[in-house]
């Protein structure tokens, strides 16, 4: 039985069966293991009773949700476990708010980590069907964005492998993140329709709805405060369980969908009125139709606030409602739950649950305050300005009025304090609730700050600038509530699942104990020098990089030589994130191949793939650019298939999980101070990529892990960046310094890779020129000499081998199973 379920840990797709060894091998739940035939009945059962197909009519489809199904019954049973264990232990609970969950695909997570990965195999194999195309027909759940959102899912499967009792909650988005397409090089976005043949995996709840109130006005009665909203949906829960590793437990992901009170209003509907009769619950819908809706409207942003407000009301009002029923007095709270808001999406949750307390529980303002502070904790995930929430006050006091009173409450009690601590009149303007001065707003990360025991940053160096930038005199005031949780992945997704290959043979070389605990990957490097492991982990990589050159090449018609150097960048097209420097470096090489064919040059093949906000203009001619440059060096017979590039549409997490583990080079390139942390970064070096990055967010936690030498670091550092942005930098005078530079910017501009549109380019390289904000020009040379310095690494095949096994080998500590502990040891008080 030991043996078994070690075995099963192992994605059957793995080439190699891993070797046994007991001590990592953990039971799974207490249901005994089902053997292919038991599993193979109940698919059958689902098929025929849930389906309600037969063998003969069934179509892949019908099997996907058959298998799916059926394997979701052993899910629950382990559910209805976790679920009874904690009401029995009256355990804390953890909550964490996030208006994202990126999740992916779940079928290979939930087989892999409940150890049925093998018997799935062989049932559906019994039946001429192929498990891994049976799972490419369940959708992307893509209900986030990027980073914050992926980071969310990772947390959810964490705390279910750490056997913390949790709670995801966010919006059942019935089109989410939207659906990329490249047509003539330009993104196009279409709505992303995931729901399109139903979700076999979730549940709703009818019985678990909430009232949800906007407008209308706060009338006192007696000294209560009584609001009497203008307008309510409901709020209905559809939950999602969550696997941990070994199956554990399984915690649950809560998604809220709305409906209107009043579906119809018949009256209306019989007198002809047809679309007005059901205009409420369109405005309902529209609450859970997309994420992110474009807010350069005045429409679009009271839209998203409603949103916020929408999914953070009703988790309040379910936690609190959860804790009353079984604990009854509602004060003991912060004993029993903790509360995460992932950035300042549901900062309301402060004002909410401050309002639930005084309104409907009778406390007083000091005790409210002290329960919410108690429970509350904050993530902080980005310092750009742009980037920090705040709402127009009239917006924000017309849809809520009553947390409007309650955030003036918060506010005077805050600049009292900041006041008696000593703090001068400009510390105390910028620590306050408000920003006066123009038009008002309300500052969600000040709310956030201020009525939370804990404020954390997700990296060191993040951490570090919170307290010195943003956040400085909120710092002052409130010294002990900043601390740092760098961020983590899941291993099982970004290392078992999606890289079977590289698994299998890590269980040989050092043991399956890094199944359970990634930091024993360390052992590998007493390996890393081995000419025979360097040689299969080469293989395995190799045939990752055919799979994914296969792939490519059915998503764009491009070919790939998988023996070339896959140079990838992966990630939300940012300018921040700086695209544009790789690919004015891939013009320069370009030219530096045509002048110097001579040359010993590395095969190279450059990968990019991410989507662009719908209205951010200039991140959506970086992907216009990428295709540009794609079309005419793919198509220039003088490099010789040197170089080749290639735009992939639709980046998400199955891709990802595609390209990651092909990958030989990681493009973490982000202007020193702005990437908060990324988790791209460690997922590629799980897999045995090297890093080339600047000294920004994880990267430079990385760079202290794996070793100096196993990473290519460049560029300016975070305080270089701010120094030359304080003034005396003149990007022309390096453009005009760098004859490759100015080349490769001069050639863009004028249209060489455009020449369908001469002046597509103007003004992207004119920005270049004149203010550079992002230091393009200024980290060039220094960028593309650290790609010259991969390019020796590279010809040295050892070396490479060797330092990529090394990156395995050191980012062990990258796990979320890590940074989980660590939120649950020092944030939540739950280990
Ligand atoms: C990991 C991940 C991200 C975050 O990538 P960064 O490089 O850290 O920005 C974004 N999107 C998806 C689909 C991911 O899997």
């Amino acid at each position: 039985m030991q043996e078994q379920a070690l075995c099963n840990a192992v994605p059957a797709h793995a080439p190699a069966a891993c070797p046994m060894g007991g001590d990592a091998a953990v039971a799974l739940s207490d249901a005994p293991t089902p053997t292919p035939t038991e599993l193979d009945q109940a698919i059958l059962e689902s098929l025929r009773y849930r389906v309600g197909k037969n063998e003969a009519a069934a179509k892949p489809h019908d099997w996907f949700n058959a298998a799916v199904k059926a394997l979701r019954d052993k899910v629950v049973d382990a559910w209805m476990d976790s679920t009874t264990r904690t009401y029995a232990s009256g355990g804390k609970r953890v909550y964490y708010l996030s208006l994202e969950f990126l999740i992916g695909r779940l079928l290979r997570d939930a087989l892999s980590n409940l150890g049925l990965t093998a018997e799935m195999e062989a049932a559906l194999k019994s039946h001429g069907l192929d498990l891994t195309e049976i799972e490419e027909l369940e959708p992307d759940a893509a209900l986030g964005n990027g980073g914050l959102g992926r980071l969310a899912a990772c947390f959810m499967e964490s705390l279910a492998t750490l056997d913390i009792p949790a709670y995801g909650y966010g919006i059942r988005y019935v089109n989410g993140m939207f659906r990329q397409r490249i047509k003539d090089g330009w993104q196009i976005e279409l709505p992303e329709t995931w729901l399109a043949h139903g979700n076999p995996w979730e549940f709703e709840r009818r019985e678990s709805n909430y009232f949800i109130g906007f407008g209308g006005e706060v009338v006192a009665e007696g000294d209560r405060a009584v609001w009497h909203p203008a307008e309510q949906v409901e709020a209905t829960a559809v939950d999602t369980p969550v696997v941990g590793w070994r199956g554990k437990r399984v915690n649950t992901l809560r998604l809220w969908t709305a409906s209107a009170l009043d579906p119809i209003r018949l009256d209306a509907f019989n007198a002809g009125d047809h679309m007005g009769a059901l205009s409420a619950q369109v405005r309902a819908d529209s609450l859970v139709r997309v994420l992110y809706p474009a807010d350069s409207n005045e429409a679009g942003q009271e839209l998203r606030l409603r949103q916020e407000y929408f999914f953070t009301s009703a988790s309040i009002q379910d936690i609190v409602r959860r804790h009353v029923q079984y604990q009854e007095d509602v004060r003991t709270l912060p004993e029993e739950a903790a509360i995460q808001l992932n950035d300042t999406h549901p900062a309301v949750a402060v004002a909410e649950l401050m309002r639930l307390l005084i309104d409907d529980h009778g406390i007083e303002f000091d005790e409210a305050l002290a329960i919410t502070r108690g429970t509350i904790a904050y993530t902080n995930h980005t310092l750009l300005p742009e980037a920090l929430e705040t709402w127009p006050l009239p917006l924000f006091e017309r849809l809520l009025p009553r947390h409007m009173q309650i955030i003036y409450a918060i506010n005077s009690r805050v600049l009292k304090e900041a006041h008696k601590a000593g703090l001068e009149e400009s510390a105390v303007a910028a620590i306050s609730l408000i920003a006066e001065g123009g038009e008002r707003r309300v500052r969600m990360a000040n709310l956030a700050f201020t009525g939370a025991h804990s404020v954390n940053g997700v990296a060191a160096l993040h951490t570090d600038l919170m307290k010195s930038t943003v956040f400085a005199d909120l710092h002052r005031l409130y010294p002990d509530r900043i601390n740092n949780k760098t961020n983590g992945v899941t291993p099982r997704r970004w290392l078992q699942q999606c890289n079977p290959g590289l698994t299998s043979l890590l269980c040989e070389a050092i043991g399956p104990g890094f199944l359970d605990d990634t930091t024993q990957l360390e052992k590998l490097d007493a390996l890393a020098d081995d000419a025979a492991l360097q040689e299969r982990a080469h293989l395995v990589k190799r045939q990752n990089k055919v799979a994914l050159a296969a792939h490519i090449t059915d998503l764009t018609g491009v070919r790939l030589d998988p023996d070339a150097l896959f140079d990838v960048q992966i990630k939300r097209i940012h300018e921040y994130k700086r695209q544009l420097l790789n690919l004015v470096e891939t013009v320069a090489l370009y030219d530096q191949i045509r002048s110097h064919p001579e040359r010993d040059w590395v095969p190279r093949v450059k990968i990019f793939g991410g989507k662009a906000a719908a209205s951010y203009h200039n991140a959506k001619l970086v992907i216009k650019l990428a295709g540009d440059i794609a079309r005419r060096v793919n198509a220039d017979p003088s490099v010789g298939g040197l170089l080749k590039v290639v735009f992939v549409p639709n980046y998400n997490v199955s891709l990802a999980e595609r390209i990651i583990p092909a990958a030989d080079l990681s493009e973490q390139i982000s202007t020193a101070g702005m990437e908060a942390s990324g988790t791209g970064n460690m997922k590629f070096a799980l897999n045995g990529a090297l890093t080339i990055g600047t000294l920004d967010g994880a990267n430079i936690e990385i760079k202290d892990r794996v070793g100096n030498a196993n990473i290519q670091i460049f560029g300016l550092t975070a305080d270089e960046v701010a120094e030359k942005r304080s003034g005396g930098y003149t990007p022309r005078e390096v453009i005009e310094g760098n004859r490759e530079l100015s080349q490769a910017v001069n050639s863009i501009a004028s249209g060489v890779f455009s020449p369908d549109d001469p002046g597509r380019y103007a003004d992207l390289m004119g920005g270049l020129y004149d203010h550079d904000w992002f230091m393009v020009a200024a980290d060039f040379e220094s960028y593309s000499e650290a790609q010259r310095a991969i390019d020796r690494r590279w010809l040295d095949q050892a070396g490479w081998r060797a330092s990529a096994l090394r990156n395995v080998a050191h980012v062990g500590w990258f796990s979320s199973d890590r940074t989980i502990g660590e939120y649950a040891r020092d944030i939540w008080g739950v280990m």
